[in-house]
């Protein structure tokens, strides 16, 4: 199978469970929305499946977030000891998720690092003429598992077709502190603005999905672990969405 290098130029740490990857190399022909095979110098004998969160470049910039699962083989090495420098393989883009050209209005699901693929179709449509009207509904814990709030605030503020609604299981941030996002929050430019448990709807996605009632005539795009999208096509179906309208 055809693999394509690439070296990481910058590791952000955003929480203790998620780093952003940003890397450098060779033209990786996927599609915006698609995911990848890595493997990374950490456990080079292992691949695991990432979404890109930047559309394909010509010159071969990649982005992907990570989040560590509990005893995961690989995720934990990629945002422990992810450095500059490694070199990473990528091979096998796959998926189908999309918009189309319909110019139906789109509905946006995201559950944590499901938000990568859907935040490289968003910034794929801005090069569109007319972009379709895109609802996002993104979906952590608290307040502070929504790392991308930041640049999802400045996305809706910059994109008219564009409005985001943060959703989480609790609106109280966990007893324990998140050393980096206590960093991040301390560091970043006064003007930034990060989801607040104000502007945040409480519940599951799927329970907040299952009270807007039925979408028709939408393009349903929805991405996140097994467990979030399985929930989220049940509340979609179980609240009169055709299955036929929903991309995972
Ligand atoms: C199409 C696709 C796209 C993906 N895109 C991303 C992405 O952009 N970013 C990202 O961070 N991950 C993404 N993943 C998940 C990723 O491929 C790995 O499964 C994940 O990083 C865990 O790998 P691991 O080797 O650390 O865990 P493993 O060693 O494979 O698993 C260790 C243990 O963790 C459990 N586990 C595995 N995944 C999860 C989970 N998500 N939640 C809870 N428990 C889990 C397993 O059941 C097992 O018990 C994607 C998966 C798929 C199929």
């Amino acid at each position: 199978m055809q693999a394509w290098s690439s070296t990481v130029v910058q590791y952000h740490r955003l929480r203790n469970d998620l780093a952003v990857i940003r890397l450098e190399g060779d033209a990786v022909p996927f599609k915006a929305g698609q995911s990848v095979s890595v493997a990374v110098p950490q456990n080079s004998a292992l691949t695991r499946r990432y979404s890109p969160a930047l559309p394909p470049s010509l010159d071969g910039k990649l982005e992907f977030h990570v989040r560590a699962v509990p005893a995961g083989w690989v995720s934990g090495g990629i945002v422990n000891e992810t450095r500059p420098g490694d070199v990473w393989q990528i091979s096998d883009p796959q998926g189908g998720l999309h918009v189309d050209d319909s110019g139906r209005d789109v509905v946006m699901i995201a559950g944590g690092t499901g938000l990568a693929p859907l935040r490289a179709i968003l910034l794929d449509l801005t090069r569109w003429e007319r972009p379709p009207n895109v609802t996002l509904f993104v979906g952590g814990k608290s307040p502070r598992d929504l790392y991308a709030g930041d640049m999802l605030w400045l996305m809706a503020s910059e994109l008219p077709w564009l409005t985001v609604v943060p959703v989480v299981d609790q609106l109280h941030e966990p007893w324990a502190s998140d050393r980096w996002n206590d960093r991040i929050r301390a560091d970043v430019d006064s003007a930034a603005k990060f989801f607040e448990p104000e502007h945040c709807w409480e519940g599951s996605v799927a329970d907040v999905i299952a009270a807007q009632g039925h979408f028709s005539d939408r393009q349903i795009l929805v991405c996140g672990s097994p467990g979030m999208e399985a929930a989220t096509m049940r509340a979609l179906v179980e609240s009169g969405t055709p299955a036929e309208l929903i991309r995972r």
